[in-house]
């Protein structure tokens, strides 16, 4: 029996480190924790039910967050004509390479080819010229939640790089580049409370630089921020889109003073890559850690019994399962299993709190609660444990991100140094740094560290008078957040 129970736990474990094997590690999680299922289609995955409870989620809180702000949702089709996605020209000149393409109903060639959409702008602004007339029409706020597909020929990463993806993507319309200004921020605000309250992530929120900013937008904000694997990856953006759609797809407004306008216009959106980003932060050794206000099932209760004293103990532990509702408890009473093999598959499966209750636990009236996160394990008696569940959750929430905001503020070099900085780039660093706001000093920064980019630029900005540029010398003009990414 012992023998076999070592096999077991050895199939199911994680056989390699985080932090000696990052990829294999994050690839061996995702499969054994029963998050992802890999598929035929290369770069394409199956998002599990233990995953995809986690999305609807984040999904359910981003929701009201915007509904709340006067958001309504709506849904648009998945095929988008080629002459719709031709319009603007910097958008299609910035997606063309990884458009996948609809060309035959059938046998049959199609007259027009249809793209898959790798994002809606084109497919939603036809209908939004069409409901926009007068000033009193706007602002017109609508999200959908949909899948995207962008054929990226790099290698996929599951959830971080994938080809399709899941995403919400808004899309406003204002009568005044101001009133679409304030929106971006706000909804940059949301983004960064769904990471910072939701998924325990601490981010850097700021502007993108004209390279790196959308393709037909006037100006992209983000949240970025970087994990364990010692690359940065965005979070979410919020584009100011500014007339250059409005121009493009003719959406025109009769304002106050009869005069027709062209609109300003928003999109915005976070995808399925902010599970990667969860699941690389917080994880470790021995599976997957969540945030307690992501798991849908709180706790495990595991009853300890022998044949002897099974029914009374089982008795109980039904009759707790029972109190314990609110929580969603899974109720492992499997008989073939022992004890340390169901610890094993619940620690890796990241349920973040454990009861364990035995025999002697009964006399005494009480239970062993052990966290996921830290491995603390403490007795609670039956009278206290409805009180003590919801504060080891919370504590557990707020420790996760206390590590994280540690994590993210150690792994910052902030420096003015070249060298320093082509150091830092190697010593896997996000950089802290200044730069003089050229494109083409920005083409060699990343050149001269093998693909590290500028991430973002920080809403507030530091005096620089004086100051030089580390890469060129010229004046610096722009604090930033440079590093490699995904
Ligand atoms: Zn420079």
């Amino acid at each position: 029996m012992a023998n076999n129970e070592d096999e077991k736990k050895e199939q199911i474990g994680i056989t390699v480190k985080k932090d000696e094997d990052f990829s294999e590690w994050y690839t061996q999680l995702l499969q054994k924790a029963e998050l992802i299922e890999y598929t035929e289609v290369s770069g394409c995955y199956v998002l599990r039910p233990r995953l995809y409870s986690i999305w609807e989620i984040a999904q359910n809180y981003f929701d009201n967050l915007i509904k709340k702000d006067g958001v309504t949702n709506a849904y648009f089709p998945l095929f988008i004509p080629e002459s719709y996605l031709q319009r603007e020209a910097s958008h299609i000149k910035g997606f063309s390479p990884e458009v996948a393409w609809v060309t035959h109903a059938g046998q049959t060639k199609m007259a027009e080819k249809l793209a898959i959409r790798p994002t809606s702008e084109t497919i939603m602004y036809p209908s939004y010229k069409k409901w926009i007339r007068s000033y009193k029409d706007l602002p017109l706020r609508i999200n959908q939640w949909c899948n995207v597909v962008r054929w990226e020929f790099k290698n996929p990463v599951p959830l971080l790089r994938s080809r399709e993806f899941l995403w919400q993507e808004g899309h406003t319309v204002f009568a005044t580049k101001e009133g679409a200004w304030e929106e971006v921020l706000q909804i940059l605000d949301f983004y960064a409370d769904l990471f910072e309250n939701l998924y325990a992530i601490p981010v850097l929120k700021g502007i993108k630089s004209e390279k790196e900013k959308f393709a037909g937008a006037d100006a992209t904000t983000s949240v970025e921020t970087f994990l364990p694997s010692g690359k940065a990856i965005q979070g979410a953006t919020s584009h100011l889109l500014g007339q250059n759609f409005a121009k493009a797809f003719d959406i025109t407004y009769t304002d106050k003073d009869e005069k027709k306008k062209h609109a300003w216009q928003n999109s915005w959106g976070f995808s399925t890559r902010s599970l990667g980003m969860l699941i690389m932060f917080h994880s470790d050794d021995k599976g997957l850690v969540l945030p307690p206000r992501l798991a849908s099932n709180k706790v495990v209760v595991v009853p300890i019994f022998f044949e002897k004293n099974k029914d009374v103990v089982l008795k109980k532990a039904k009759e707790l399962v029972r109190q314990l509702e609110e929580f969603n408890p899974i109720f492992d009473n499997r008989d073939e299993y022992t004890p340390g093999w169901k610890y094993n598959e619940w620690e890796l499966k990241g349920i973040p709190l454990r009861i364990e209750f035995g025999p002697r636990d009964l006399e005494k009236k009480q239970v062993m609660i052990v966290r996921r996160d830290n491995g603390k394990k403490e007795a609670v008696p039956f009278k206290d444990i409805k009180k003590k569940i919801p504060l080891l959750l919370e504590d557990m929430q707020k420790s996760l991100f206390n590590k994280a905001k540690k994590f993210l503020k150690d792994s910052t070099a902030e420096t003015t140094s070249w060298k320093e900085i082509e150091k830092a780039i190697k010593d896997k660093k996000l950089v802290k740094t200044i730069w003089c706001e050229e494109a083409e000093c920005e083409d060699l920064m990343k050149d001269r560290t093998d693909g590290a980019k500028i991430l973002n630029m920080p809403f507030k900005q530091p005096d620089l008078k004086g100051e030089k540029c580390p890469q060129c010398g010229k004046p610096a003009k722009k604090q930033i957040y440079f590093a490699k990414s995904y």
